[in-house]
């Protein structure tokens, strides 16, 4: 059995973990699980980053953890907890597969399948911040690169390893000329250790464009942290909800797996939330531990289920979905049909 390290998180976060690891143990995953404590209560009692100081032992020992979404106050309290932990256990790249489920879930681009590989930890996430006089603030942007080396690096890897045929850099290197500048210049050179993937380049703004409005034309995409934060969530919408994409958050030595979307505190406590994001988070876990097998097996129930009509609010459509269900009642749907 392999322990992992799980947090229940807030909003939707409990509810829909408690699906995931309903489905996992039916499909067979040997898993063991220590939850660990982080969010509001824990900044409430006194630890300011929010993230209990038992649970980075967990991490240490566990080396993965599957992590549900939580609330990050704006403008103020705790800082935000994932950018804390991306930070502090190395977790440079942050891979985000979207894919139309069509046509059993509604979507303007039926073949559309990216994967959206995002620098993680450094840009203007870094954290340096700070207040220059009573009505000016700075937000500095930090690029290096050993940190753009290895995420361009690690991007055609994953397009080498997952048989993808292209990957596309974004930036804004005509305006930031030595930061974006030297993203991309690095991934031209990396680029040239690939001769067998098609390496292409666009600026960020008619890059997101183009991905919002003609996705297909995309297969990898490696970005900067901010850029990457934000196309992931217009891929993962424009394929058909943002509750449907999970992502991987990998390092040397600790990778931690999640959804894509956020805590949704509008549909929180009423078991209307769809799964699937952490669900395929937790399917990259599986993959990651070498148990791709039932991996593979949940997916496929996953697809059926969805084949079937039987689909959560976010993802109805009158017509041609069969069945409205909620949260609980989706993932049995899915065990059903493992
Ligand atoms: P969100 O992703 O939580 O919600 C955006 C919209 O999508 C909402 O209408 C929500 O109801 C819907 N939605 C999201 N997930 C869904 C699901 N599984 N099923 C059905 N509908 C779903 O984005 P937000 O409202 O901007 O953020 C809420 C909070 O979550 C914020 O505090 C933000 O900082 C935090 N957040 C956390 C993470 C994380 O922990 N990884 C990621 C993003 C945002």
């Amino acid at each position: 059995m392999k322990k992992i390290a799980v947090a229940y998180g807030d909003g939707i976060g409990p509810e829909i973990m408690e699906a995931v690891l309903k489905i996992m143990k039916a499909a067979g995953a040997e898993l063991e699980y220590e939850t660990v404590k982080i969010g509001k209560e824990v900044y409430l009692s006194g630890q300011e980053s929010g993230i209990d100081p038992s649970a980075w032992d967990t991490f240490r020992e566990t080396g993965v953890f599957l992590k549900s979404p939580i609330t990050t106050p704006q403008g103020g309290g705790y800082k935000s907890l994932n950018v804390t932990i991306r930070k502090t256990l190395g977790l440079f790249a942050n891979v985000r597969p979207v894919k139309a489920y069509t046509p059993y879930v509604h979507s303007h681009f039926p073949t559309m399948d990216v994967v959206v590989v995002r620098e993680n930890e450094e840009d203007l996430y870094a954290g340096i911040e700070h207040r220059q006089t009573s009505e000016v603030f700075q937000c500095l942007k930090l690029v290096s690169r050993p940190g753009s080396e290895a995420i361009i690096r690690y991007a055609f890897e994953y397009a080498k390893a997952n048989g993808r045929k292209k990957v596309t850099c974004m930036s804004k290197d005509n305006i930031m000329k030595m930061s974006d500048g030297m993203f991309h210049q690095t991934f031209n050179e990396v680029a040239k250790e690939y001769p067998e993937i098609e390496a292409e380049h666009w600026i960020i703004d008619i890059g997101s464009a183009l991905l919002a409005d003609q996705p297909e034309r995309f297969d990898v995409v490696v970005t900067l942290n901010l850029y990457g934060d934000i196309i992931s969530d217009i891929t993962a919408q424009v394929a058909g909800s943002v509750g449907l994409g999970g992502s991987s958050n990998v390092g040397e030595n600790f990778a931690m797996f999640e959804a894509i979307h956020g805590s949704a505190p509008d549909i929180a406590g009423k078991d209307i939330a769809n799964p699937s994001g952490l669900l395929n988070g937790a399917c990259m876990m599986l993959v990651h531990l070498g148990q791709a097998e039932v991996a593979a097996k949940i997916q496929n129930a996953l697809m059926v289920t969805l084949e079937d009509g039987i689909h959560t609010g976010d993802i109805y459509t009158e017509g041609s979905s069969k069945q409205k269900v909620g949260t609980q009642a989706f993932a049995d749907a899915v065990i059903e049909r493992l």
